[in-house]
């Protein structure tokens, strides 16, 4: 059975974060990947709030930086999906793939995902006009009309990016008040392809084989309205991805639970990034948190030797 120190799950910012401060202090780590190292990075069109980018730069190419930064270093790349983790003492074992392995430390990093709107229609008409990824899908409907729905950042972000491709942005949000940075609000509300609905929930996507309009209700007088369109992008908020972590591992809703030195409340386990419990979701805080859990790690090892 192959042994580690150290063993990273997830390689977006926080779990690149963690495994390059952990192999700067010498201690012999693995990074476990399912997909490629970026995690949400990947599916992001434009950062322009992380430090030292003044004039942005596309996601890509954050996730790219990030990734060269560990190649000097001698890391253990494990190209696979963790299905579970043994809590142990002190040794933990975490299943992946078919195969198992033992780690003194384990940071959990595996991010979030996109949370679904639950209408009829999303399961049925996805990737035949329904879209959780703009920038994966944006180029699909270039000068036709679509919807962005949501009122968070990502949402605001991701509308701004469509209005470069599409033909027409309608942004449809259930409140009066979005909850995005104001920087994005002012750019949205007054670009000349965006058209804001507020306070209107969708109640269905409509199509046969792909979106033909979106049914959206009045939150006030429950008046019943169609738009005509092409293609719908959810952007309603993101859930923690817990689906292998042990119930011995303290969890809510909202994600995996830690101290503010990213300690869950197993011995030898840590969580870095998006998988917390926590309020903002954002690269420059999984970074963070990544570095924090990292040397959190570290001094737990010390104290086991
Ligand atoms: C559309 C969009 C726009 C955004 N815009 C911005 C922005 O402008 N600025 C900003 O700061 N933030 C932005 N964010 C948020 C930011 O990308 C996240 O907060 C950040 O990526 C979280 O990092 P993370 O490392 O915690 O998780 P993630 O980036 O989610 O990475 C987790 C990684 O874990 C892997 N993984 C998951 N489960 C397993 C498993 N069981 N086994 C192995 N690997 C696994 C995943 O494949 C993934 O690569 C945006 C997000 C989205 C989706």
């Amino acid at each position: 059975m192959k042994s580690y120190d150290a063993v990273v799950i997830g390689g977006g910012p926080a779990g690149m974060t963690a495994a390059l401060y952990l192999l700067r202090a010498g201690v012999k780590t693995a990074m476990i990947e399912k997909l490629a190292p970026g995690g949400q990075v990947l599916m992001t069109s434009e950062i322009e709030n992380y430090p030292g980018f003044p004039k942005g730069l596309q996601g890509w190419e954050l996730a790219d930086k990030f990734a060269n930064h560990l190649e000097d270093y001698d890391l253990h790349r494990i190209n696979d999906e963790v299905r579970e983790i043994k809590v142990g003492s002190p040794i933990h074992t975490i299943v992946v793939g078919d195969e198992e392995i033992e780690a003194k430390t384990v940071v959990l990093a595996t991010g979030s995902r996109y949370r679904k709107l639950g209408v009829p229609g999303e399961e049925r008409l996805l990737g035949r006009g329904v879209s959780y990824c703009a920038l994966c899908d944006g180029n699909f409907f270039r000068g036709r009309d679509v919807a962005v729905i949501g009122g968070g950042n990502s949402a605001l972000e991701e509308a701004l990016y469509l209005a470069r491709l599409v033909n027409k942005v309608y942004l449809v949000h259930r409140r009066q008040e979005f909850r995005g940075h104001r920087c994005y609000q002012n750019k949205c509300f007054t670009h000349e392809k965006i058209e804001v609905i507020r306070n209107k929930v969708v109640e269905e996507i409509v199509g046969e084989s792909d979106v033909e309009a979106l049914a959206l209700r009045d939150v006030a007088s429950g008046e019943q309205s169609q738009i005509k369109l092409d293609g719908v992008f959810v952007f309603v908020g993101f859930e923690p991805i817990m689906d292998f972590v042990p119930k011995a591992i303290e969890m809510v809703p909202n994600g995996v639970v830690t101290d503010v030195e990213m300690c869950t409340n197993v011995p030898g386990i840590f969580a870095a990034g998006d998988i917390r419990a926590k309020q903002c979701r954002q690269v420059a805080s999984a970074v963070g948190d990544g570095a924090t859990a990292a040397t959190s790690a570290f001094s737990y090892l010390e104290k086991l030797d």
